[in-house]
């Protein structure tokens, strides 16, 4: 067996967790000359339980980064148009050519993870893979200190750090042992159940809602599509007679006879994955020494499919938020975090909870579009912000690190 490497003593960042969230703030940091250490319990390349869905912004941010030929090189498709079925009723939307985006991506997890981390490490940042963070450690005072942390040769080691983040998904162990408040909880979690699929014959993206059900088709790598149907937990409780294969069919036929058809025209490859839901919760993400990013602060009902495109916004969020160092910045951070989060997590609470028409869906649906477009505003805003500051940081003496994106100084 190859062991994994030691650990230094100290990083100036430790980074719980290595997939959207955590590499993503990881590879941020490190661009920016900070001393990071990764570390996730899992092997590279890994599976987790999540469909693909990125929205603009969390595709936009793919772009900014440099990241994005490494999913079209794996194979990610393009995405150019998504339907949604309200009923029997399709409403097309064309994916703009907008801010160096023509489409949208859903790579597979086992895609997206790993282009992030390998991002991560040619930044600077170093990667423990099957490593767990077992203790969080505290001076005195109160403050985060470091972690202990178990390799998979069985061997601790001991590491400090003048921050630590978890990123370590909705049961985060961070999260838990420095008992982040909790800010929000929604009230309804949802089901789902999803799989993957051959020779769907589907242009795009679909969403399908119908009382009670909803449903999507996305396509992602290897030539497949993910389909998923969610319900309320009442409707999901897999009876022992009932074959999840017969309840999946059963809920995608309620939810429209396209899909049904599409299906029936497609060879299932793989077996099903199911998820009996979590409601969702906002937590604090932030004390001493200590930082909350993704799922770990965060945790939304997956109707809405924007976890993954949140953690990417927070991630560059609360990088900025630990290169400028200060309590104020954290709190700045928070401030952004949470004026997406709580509307995030209420609309998706609300479209969890099924207890809707299709016309009020249809308004929670302009809500999120319209918050969907601030998000963009946003990720925009951080390229104009860093152009500033790179102005600012020309005329300092002895200069200062900003996220190292190739941007170029204005004359
Ligand atoms: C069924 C389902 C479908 C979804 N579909 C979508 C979708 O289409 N689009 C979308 O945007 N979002 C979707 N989501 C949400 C999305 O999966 C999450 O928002 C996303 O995974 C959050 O990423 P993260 O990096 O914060 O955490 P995670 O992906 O949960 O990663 C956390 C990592 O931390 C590691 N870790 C945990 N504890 C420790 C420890 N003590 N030591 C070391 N490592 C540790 C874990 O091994 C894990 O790899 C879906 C979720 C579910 C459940």
């Amino acid at each position: 067996m190859n062991l994994s490497p030691i650990p230094k003593a100290r990083y100036d960042a430790v980074v719980v967790g290595a997939r959207v969230a955590g590499a993503a703030t990881a590879m941020l940091l490190a661009r920016a000359g900070l001393r990071v250490l990764v570390v996730e319990r899992s092997r590279r390349g890994s599976d987790t339980l999540s469909t693909h869905a990125l929205m603009r912004a969390g595709v936009m941010q793919l772009h900014r980064w440099g990241v994005l030929p490494r999913l079209l090189a794996a194979g990610t498709p393009p995405i150019r148009r998504t339907t949604f079925h309200y009923g029997s009723e399709p409403v097309v939307v064309d994916i703009k050519d907008r801010d160096g985006v023509d489409a949208l991506y859903a790579p597979r997890r086992t895609v997206l993870d790993v282009v992030l981390a390998d991002a991560a490490v040619a930044s600077g940042a170093q990667v423990l893979y099957g490593t767990t963070v077992t203790e969080i450690l505290r001076v005195p005072t109160g403050r985060v200190q470091g972690v202990l942390l178990t390799d998979e040769a069985g061997r601790h080691h001991r590491v400090e750090a003048d921050t630590l983040i978890g990123a370590d998904g909705a049961r985060s162990t961070v999260g838990r042992a420095v008992d982040a408040r909790v800010l929000a909880e929604g009230k309804y979690p949802g089901s789902c159940i999803y799989a993957y699929w051959q020779g769907l014959e589907l242009d795009g993206t679909h969403w399908y809602y119908a009382p009670g059900v909803a449903a999507g088709a996305i396509p992602t790598n290897e030539g497949l599509s993910c389909v998923f149907v969610s319900m309320p937990p009442n409707r999901y409780r897999v009876q022992p007679a009932v074959a999840l294969d017969a309840l999946f069919q059963q809920r995608a036929s309620e939810c429209h006879p396209g899909l049904a058809r599409a299906l029936g025209g497609a060879r299932r490859v793989g077996k099903y994955y199911s998820f009996a839901g979590r409601a969702g919760f906002l937590r604090q993400p932030w004390g001493e020494g200590w930082a909350l990013v993704g799922d770990a602060g965060c945790f939304k009902d997956p109707i809405t499919a924007h976890g993954m495109t949140d953690a990417l916004r927070d991630a560059e969020l609360l990088a900025r938020a630990v290169i400028r160092g200060t309590t104020g910045a954290l709190a700045d951070y928070q401030a952004a975090r949470d004026s997406f989060a709580t509307e995030f997590l209420e609309l998706s609470d609300r479209i969890a909870s099924f207890d809707w028409d299709l016309d009020f869906l249809g308004g929670l649906h302009h809500r999120l579009s319209r918050l969907m477009a601030r998000e963009c505003d946003c990720v925009r805003d951080f390229d104009t912000s860093q152009r500033t500051s790179m102005k600012e940081a020309a005329d300092r003496p002895g200069g200062y690190r900003l996220l190292g994106f190739p941007v170029t100084i204005p004359a």
